[in-house]
């Protein structure tokens, strides 16, 4: 949707006018319905059932047999799972409804970073506002907490970023990860930021280094940290309270 948004931006800006005859087709979460991406078979309902439909068609479109990509029931059941486990954890309260709607975010933000490098100011931004508006009732962590932790999020990964920046002359990460780390400190409070950063950045080590050793990237292929920042943003969703009392425990 960003993409064709840009470049309908673009055909406007060149062209100084909205190009006659070329009207737009609609497209969104809603319209025009789910389809093969082989055929343009639109799906039925019934082909639509989460998991269960992919196993039904054998992973092959009922039209024209195109494999279907075993990506879709992959996130259909990590959704399942988190929001399931939400349920189990928090229970029918608004934390259990909050909760389902961070993790559905930090699915969504994960799959689109793998695939484009961005983390889109239509997820990021309303969910930092959505994180504030829960913890107004306290529902996660006291307001002061989400407030501080979402303009301490944004500033922590914006510092790095700058000094990054100024000793190397590279860019290290981009806006949207600001802007992520800002949305998990709406929601779970200051803090659990340096537990989100420390496993972020370590999970993310690991798996840069693992990917360089064994795929031989180069080091400057980037990798998306967006990933790593939603993940340790579910953990401590669900564990950060347990996970910072240990720690400071242990110190
Ligand atoms: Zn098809």
């Amino acid at each position: 949707m960003m993409e064709r948004q840009w470049r309908a931006e673009c055909a406007e800006l060149n062209a100084g006018q909205i190009t006659e005859g070329v009207a737009e087709e609609r497209y969104n979460l809603f319209v025009p319905r789910s389809r093969c991406p082989g055929c343009a078979q639109p799906i039925t309902a019934l082909q639509n059932i989460p998991v269960v439909s992919y196993v039904m068609l054998g992973g092959k479109c009922a039209n024209c047999k195109a494999r279907i990509s075993p990506r879709y029931p992959f996130v259909e059941v990590i959704a399942g799972a988190l929001a399931g486990y939400a349920a189990w954890r928090f229970g029918a309260t608004p934390a259990g409804v909050g909760a389902m709607v961070f993790v559905f975010a930090m699915i969504a933000l994960t799959f689109i970073d793998l695939d484009t490098f961005y983390l889109p100011d239509d997820i990021t931004l309303p969910l930092l506002w959505a994180g504030l508006l829960f913890n107004v009732t306290g529902t996660f962590v006291d307001l002061p907490s989400a407030v501080i932790g979402a303009a301490c999020g944004y500033l922590a990964l914006w510092s790095v970023f700058w000094l990054f920046k100024l000793v190397t002359g590279k860019e290290g990460m981009g806006y949207g990860d600001f802007k992520l780390l800002a949305a998990i400190g709406a929601w779970l409070g200051w803090q659990v930021l340096p537990l989100v950063i420390l496993l972020s950045a370590s999970v993310g080590a690991v798996i840069g280094i693992g990917l360089m050793i064994l795929a031989r990237h180069g080091r400057e292929t980037p990798i998306p940290f967006g990933p790593y920042l939603a993940i340790a943003g579910v953990i401590a969703l669900f564990h950060g309270a347990a996970i910072n009392r240990s720690y400071l425990s242990f110190l």
